[in-house]
């Protein structure tokens, strides 16, 4: 058999079919601004689904289930939406709409908890049975499995990591707290950091990395002053890793996993950069405890596929 995922991003709808294995056989993207209402959401869904059965000779009566990732806060027993962050998504009852057009069972999950399956079962989370994905993105999205399960708490809605507060009293944010973690150890927070740094810096080797890329602040730019030599560049990448690191432990002193994978753009950057400097970070402050039982700190696998992926195995996994 065979199983679709469906990502649910700001701007895309993206849709992958996986064999049992997990493996991604094939995707389609659509422009999340076709979808102007929930019925034409539920239609969209089905259509791309199609698309995918065609273009990979598959029939749909091999397609087992369907899993939906969704950025924001879901009822995992009826399949239902209750809002996103980024969308007009409010009290959507998907399954229902989607069996107007498809019979498949259909899984509605929150996405950092899709990315977290996916990377469990075919990704960095392999051989652990405690695992935490941490997502660096506009915000910071995570997931937790415990013991092969996700942990949803009471509501579904655990696994919210990017909204502890590691500074009291700091920047606000949108959820309404201040010093949440996602204002300061996101991919949007260490673009704030850089042009914070280059306001106080303006002759440094950071703007003219900053010209270079036609005045646009990205991720990449503290890192690539960095790697240039420059302190200011430098700094900025201390003091993000710094932030970064503080929220990780937090994670580590709850849970414990074996394995902690961070997820999105950022973590691709050089491991001498950041991953090194992290691990090294997140070991000084952590609790001691036996080093064989420390929790590893890894780079996620499976890239933006990684959401599709564990969606499509939510179904697989039911089964
Ligand atoms: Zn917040």
């Amino acid at each position: 058999m065979k199983y679709v995922g469906i990502d649910v991003g700001g701007t895309n709808l993206k849709a992958g079919l996986v064999d049992e294995s997990g493996l991604l056989l094939a995707t389609t993207k659509m422009k999340i601004a076709r979808i102007d209402n929930q019925e034409n959401l539920a239609w969209t869904m089905a259509s791309m689904i199609q698309d995918l059965a065609e273009a990979t000779g598959t029939g749909i009566s091999e397609i087992a289930s369907v899993g939906v990732g969704v950025p924001g806060a879901v009822e995992i027993r009826s399949g239902t939406v209750l809002y996103t962050c980024n969308l007009p998504l409010r009290n959507v009852p998907l399954r229902r709409l989607f069996h107007r057009y498809l019979p498949q069972p259909l899984y509605v999950e929150n996405d950092g908890n899709c990315a977290a399956v996916g990377e469990y079962f075919t990704g960095a989370g392999r051989n652990s049975k405690r695992f935490v994905t941490v997502t660096l993105g506009t915000g910071i999205g995570g997931g937790i499995i415990h013991n092969g399960r996700i942990f949803h708490g009471s509501n579904g809605m655990a696994g919210e990591v990017g909204h502890m507060t590691i500074v009291h009293n700091g920047h606000p944010c949108p959820c309404g707290r201040k010093g949440c973690w996602e204002q300061y150890a996101s991919a949007s927070a260490l673009k704030r950091l850089t042009r914070e740094a280059m306001d106080r810096n303006p002759d440094s080797i950071l703007c003219q990395v900053v010209a270079e890329n036609e005045g646009n602040i990205s991720g990449q730019s503290a890192f690539i002053a960095a790697r240039r030599g420059d302190p200011v560049g430098q700094e900025v990448c201390r003091l993000y890793i710094e932030y970064l690191a503080a929220g990780i432990v937090n994670l580590i002193n709850i849970f414990q996993p074996d394995t902690l994978a961070i997820g999105g753009g950022v973590s691709n950057e050089d491991d001498a950069y950041l991953l090194h400097p992290l691990q090294q970070q997140v070991e000084r402050e952590s609790i001691p405890c036996n080093r064989d039982k420390r929790t590893r700190v890894v780079k996620a696998q499976l890239g933006n596929d990684a959401g599709i992926i564990g969606a499509a195995l939510l179904g697989k996994k039911k089964r």
